[in-house]
């Protein structure tokens, strides 16, 4: 079997139009949607990442504003910015672009957004509200995950998944979204004792552990779907994902490349997060 190549790049063009289209319709009524992104110390992968939500967010109409805060910025004095951009009415969302230095408090600084602006889904709001089930902002990966499974119509109710990573921002809310849509799902992590097995009986296999080519063809099962979150630059420069392409590909019956794959939907998925606040906003 060769697997059909879920083609994030191509997908997140088409969603962004679309939102492009919301935006329009938006200023029209005196409502440009904006984003301010919160960046402390230098990161170049974090700086590569704020630069392509920046051109995702300018294509399609909504302002963004940067602050690039320097590695020596206190808790507090992160904090106070949050606060202040809470109280402005002209932002829409607010993205704390991690990681941050390790004197910062994230999970504080993430609980100082308010829950209407969390346009990243890590405040502990939405975290609780996608547990249960209620409408909120989710995770820009995982929901990037889940759209594009419904737009290919995969079907996921009655499923068995694994997803190995527990990450907060990755791992466990994908097990919310795939719990949702009524999935079997299995989390495995670094303590996990024969993963190999475990991922070998699964429809749905979702790697996000940060490790290249961690997850081998021997590991998955015929025609299963695979998608693979991870971004792993290696030494030669070039980018890999969690999953050896080569091998999953002759198994699976859909797979996702790295790049081109969860990257591109997870900055679509941003997007679309900012026009939905901008929306409330409206209301
Ligand atoms: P993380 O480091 O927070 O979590 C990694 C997880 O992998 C942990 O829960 C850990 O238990 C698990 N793990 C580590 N070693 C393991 C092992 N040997 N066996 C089983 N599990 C193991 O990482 P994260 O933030 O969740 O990101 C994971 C990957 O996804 C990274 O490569 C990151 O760059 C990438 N990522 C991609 C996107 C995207 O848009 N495509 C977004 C976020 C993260």
């Amino acid at each position: 079997m060769t697997a059909q190549i879920l083609d994030g790049k191509e997908l997140s063009k088409k969603i962004k139009e679309n939102l492009k289209l919301e935006v329009d319709k938006l200023k029209e009524n005196g409502i440009t949607p904006k984003l301010a992104v919160i960046m402390v110390g230098d990161n170049s992968a974090s700086a590569v990442y704020v630069k392509n939500k920046s051109n995702a967010c300018k294509k399609v109409g909504i302002e963004f504003e940067e602050f690039l805060l320097p590695t020596e910025t206190t808790e507090d004095e992160l904090i106070k910015l949050i606060e202040k951009l809470n109280a402005n009415s002209n932002i829409d969302g607010i993205l704390l672009q991690s990681p941050v230095p390790h004197h910062i408090n994230i999970n504080r600084a993430f609980e100082t957004i308010l829950p209407s602006k969390d346009v990243d889904g890590f405040n502990a709001v939405n975290v609780g509200n996608l547990t249960i089930g209620r409408d909120c902002f989710v995770s820009c990966t995982p929901y990037g995950v889940m759209r594009m499974l419904e737009e290919y119509n995969i079907d996921i109710a009655g499923k068995t998944a694994v997803v190995i990573g527990r990450s907060n921002i990755v791992g466990k809310p994908m097990l919310q979204c795939l719990l949702s849509k009524d999935a079997t799902v299995t989390i495995c992590h670094s303590k996990t004792k024969n993963l190999e097995e475990v991922v070998s009986k699964a429809d749905i296999v979702i790697a996000a552990i940060g490790k290249p080519n961690f997850v081998t063809g021997n590991m998955i099962k015929e025609g299963a779907v695979v998608i693979d979150v991870g971004i792993n630059r290696l030494e030669d420069g070039k980018l890999c994902g969690d999953v050896n392409y080569e091998e999953a590909s002759s198994k699976a019956s859909y797979i996702t490349p790295v790049p081109g794959g969860v990257g591109p939907m997870t900055v679509a998925m941003l997007v679309e997060n900012v026009v939905k606040a901008a929306k409330q906003r409206k209301q």
